[in-house]
C-alpha cells in the first residue's frame, strides 16, 4: 500500500516539476518575445527566449553569401553550356543557335562589352533538382548565372519549378534557324562557285632562309 501512494507522490512531484519547467519557458519567451529580433546576429545563440519564428510571417534574413535560388540574367548570357555541362544532377537544359553575321549587332554584347554569338531560345533551370551547389555558377564566364537570397520557392505544382530564361520565343528561334540555314547554303553555293570557276587558293609566300649565326661570318 506505501508503495501505491509512493508512486503518485513520484507521478505528481515529476508532473508538477515539467510543469514548472514549461511554465518558465513560456513566461521567459513571452518576456524576451521582440528582446533580440530576427535581424540579431545572436539570434540563435540565445539561452532562453522564444526562438521559434512566426513562419511565414517572420523569416531570418538570408546571408550575402548564401547560395539559393538560382536566376540568370539571360542578357549577358552567351550559351556557352559550360554551365550545363558542369551541372552535376543535370537540372540545366540548354538550346543555342549561331547568331547569322547580319544579326550580330541585333543580337549585342553583354554587359562586359563581348559580342553574343548565340541565340538561347532554351535555358531551363529546374530547381526541384537542383541541389545548389554553385558549380555552374563558378563556371559562368560573364557571371550571368547567380545565386540570389530567394530561400523559399516551393510550388503546389512540380512543374512552376521548371524555370524558362531564354530569349526568344518558338516562333522567334524557328525564324532564326531558317536565317542560319539559308546563310549557310548561300556560303555553300558561294565556296562551290569559286571551285567550279577554278580559283585558286593564294600561294603560300616562300619561307624566309634562316638567317646565319654571326659566327660563321667570322670563320668560326
Ligand atoms: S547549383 Fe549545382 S545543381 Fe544547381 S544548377 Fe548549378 S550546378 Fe546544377
Ligand atoms: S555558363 Fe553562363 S554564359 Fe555560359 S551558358 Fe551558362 S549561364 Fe550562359
Amino acid at each position: 500500500m506505501s508503495e501505491y501512494f509512493s508512486n503518485i507522490k513520484t507521478s505528481a512531484t515529476t508532473i508538477a516539476t515539467g510543469m514548472a519547467i514549461t511554465l518558465r519557458h513560456f513566461f521567459n519567451a513571452v518576456n524576451r518575445k521582440g528582446d533580440a529580433g530576427i535581424d540579431d546576429a545572436d539570434y540563435f545563440k540565445q539561452v532562453d527566449g522564444l526562438c521559434t519564428l512566426q513562419y511565414p510571417r517572420e523569416v531570418i534574413p538570408t546571408p550575402v553569401n548564401a547560395r539559393y535560388r538560382l536566376y540568370n540574367n539571360i542578357d549577358d548570357c552567351i550559351g556557352c553550356n559550360q554551365c550545363d555541362r558542369a551541372c552535376p544532377v543535370e537540372c540545366i537544359t540548354i538550346e543555342t543557335i549561331k547568331v547569322t553575321a547580319d544579326d550580330l549587332a541585333v543580337c549585342g554584347k553583354t554587359s562586359g562589352g563581348q559580342q553574343k554569338r548565340m541565340w538561347v531560345p532554351v535555358f531551363d533551370i529546374d530547381v526541384a533538382k537542383c541541389m545548389t551547389c554553385g558549380i555552374c555558377v563558378s563556371v559562368c564566364p560573364t557571371e550571368c548565372l547567380v545565386h540570389t537570397p530567394v530561400a523559399d520557392f516551393s510550388e503546389f505544382d512540380l512543374s512552376n519549378m521548371l524555370y524558362h530564361y531564354g530569349n526568344l520565343s518558338k516562333i522567334e528561334a524557328e525564324a532564326k534557324r531558317k536565317k542560319l540555314e539559308l546563310e549557310k547554303a548561300a556560303k555553300e553555293k558561294a565556296a562551290a562557285e569559286a571551285a567550279a570557276s577554278g580559283a585558286a587558293p593564294a600561294p603560300k609566300p616562300a619561307p624566309k632562309p634562316a638567317p646565319k649565326p654571326a659566327g660563321n661570318e667570322a670563320g668560326e
